[in-house]
């Protein structure tokens, strides 16, 4: 039986992005295509989605959604069912999805995501004739007003089992009591059950309190965020609905990341090839200014923020070099580390080299000649660049939280025996855990047998969207089975 979902997001990629969420909302539909679950997404009608909503058709419309008139035209774009809000008044402006050009928050948040939530419960609730779903999934604080509307419609013991993703809890869409009256929700809403948050309203508050099942992008996270340090305030909530939190390992764009075939590359390769890094290396130590050596090359690609430990790494870069070991960084953030980054690469000539900005292309030479990549970070939901890193053979020296502590197997005496070591992980954010990680990553490498074999077991891990996109269908499944 074929299942219909309604997905509901801010941004989805290839229609819009700011970050990993439009990789999830983006990859998932083709992969749950493929499980028999067919998903239409809707996303505000941004300007650059009206330009191709020449596509779709007038499904529904509304007279007053938050106080302003406002459509949904559905059908389908680039292969996908689309659902489009086509309020021109809250979303056809130039700027970011979320703020201004200056990146200013939009002052009317509030009313233009509480807005998609409430054409997302009108949709899932039977807006357009002969279109019903077995199921709506929320995506982060942008989308979650949308359960909160099915949660308290008239009808509400009728609205389908719903999903609440959380990618990143640090975003809660958090708003004063005044915008309470805006929503059109009854006075009961406004409870510890219902939307209230510490005195105001809290959008991912209220989806959460409303969801059937909560996920979020990995294991790991979804205990971490029971915990006040990583919970940001909700983890009483999380804490208490623990029943029906789990996670689910984000995946990758399989073919887009693939060594063998990556057309950013100096040279490709695969795990039975693996010299063929070596010209890459060889054109990252020219585009980084770094002198041939025999230690490992470490890589980091990354925002350069406290989020990421940079301000730890930055700490340890006299270490590393110490410890003969090399350093090609990419990012870009927090002007005070970048500063540190660039003065340890004056400090270090020749053994570090920094590029400050964004590239995508440079991002893929790195992975496929870096011999580890670092990923220090305080707290991960998910984490991409040490997926990235294992398939492309850089192997990842990351901090055991989140994603990363559930996506790499560290080298321990026990994993190396059995053969199943994929990368290192390290315990408690200080320099010295750190320098003490990038020293067993150093001695590692200098055996070439055993480094080879972590990096071809990382090579084996399957982290292709196939795998989460199973996930999520057997938890609609369930969800819809308990229905029944
Ligand atoms: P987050 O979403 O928290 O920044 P993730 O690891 O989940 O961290 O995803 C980051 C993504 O952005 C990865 O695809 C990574 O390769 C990419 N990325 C980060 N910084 C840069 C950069 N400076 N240049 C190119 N790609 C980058």
């Amino acid at each position: 039986m074929s299942l219909k979902v309604l997905s509901v997001a801010s941004e989805a990629y290839p229609f819009v992005k700011t970050g990993g969420l439009a990789d999830v909302t983006g990859a998932l539909p083709e992969a749950l295509a493929k499980h028999g679950v067919k998903v239409t997404t809707l996303l505000p009608g941004y300007p650059s989605l009206r330009a191709r909503a020449g596509a779709l058709s007038e499904a529904h419309s509304f007279t007053d959604l938050m106080g302003v008139p406002a459509r949904l035209l559905m059908g389908e774009l680039e292969g996908r069912s689309v659902a489009l809000l086509d309020a021109p008044s809250l979303f056809d402006r130039q700027g970011g999805p979320y703020s201004d050009a200056k990146g200013k928050d939009w002052a009317d948040n509030a009313l233009r995501f509480a807005a998609l939530g409430k054409a997302a419960a009108e949709l899932a609730r039977g807006a357009v004739p002969n279109l019903a779903f077995d199921l709506v999934h929320a995506h982060d604080w942008q989308a979650a007003m949308a359960l909160a509307y099915l949660k308290y419609s008239d009808d509400g013991a009728r609205a389908p089992p719903s999903v609440m993703t959380v990618h990143n809890i640090a975003f809660q869409g958090r708003f004063g009591a005044d915008i309470f009256p805006k929503l059109g929700l009854p006075a009961r809403a406004f409870a510890l059950d219902g939307v209230e948050y510490y005195g105001g309203v809290g959008f991912l508050k209220a989806g959460l309190q409303a969801a059937d099942a909560i996920t979020t992008v990995s294991p790991t996270y979804a205990r971490e965020i029971t915990r006040a340090e990583f919970g940001m305030g909700l983890e009483g909530l999380i804490a208490a609905r623990s029943g029906v939190v789990s996670g689910i390992v984000n995946g990758i764009a399989w073919d887009d990341w693939s060594p063998s075939q990556d057309l950013h590359l100096a040279k490709t390769y695969d795990a039975q090839k693996l010299a063929g890094r070596d010209a890459n290396r060889a054109a990252l130590e020219s585009l980084f200014g770094l002198e041939p050596a025999p230690g490992p090359l470490f890589i980091v690609i990354s925002r350069l923020t406290w989020q990421k430990g940079m301000d730890v790494l930055v700490a340890c870069l006299d270490a590393l070099v110490a410890m003969g070991g090399r350093l090609a960084l990419l990012g870009s953030g927090d002007a005070a580390l970048e500063d540190g980054f660039k003065s340890a690469a004056v400090r270090h000539a020749g053994r570090i080299g920094v590029r400050i900005g964004y590239d995508e292309a440079l991002s893929h030479l790195m992975q496929g000649g870096g011999d580890a990549i670092v990923i220090p970070s305080r707290f991960e939901p998910c984490g991409l660049t040490q997926l990235y890193g294992l398939r492309y053979g850089c192997v990842p020296l990351v901090a055991r939280t989140g994603g990363l502590a559930d996506t790499i197997i560290d080298a321990n005496t026990a994993a190396l025996a059995a053969g199943v070591a994929t990368g290192f992980q390290f315990d408690g954010m200080s320099d010295e855990r750190l320098i003490h990680a990038l020293e067993r990553v150093s001695v590692a490498f200098g055996d070439r047998k055993a480094w080879r074999g972590l990096q071809r077991q990382g090579m084996k891990a399957d982290f292709s969207w196939d795998r989460s996109a199973k996930a999520y269908a057997d938890l609609y499944q369930n969800l819809i089975r308990g229905r029944a």
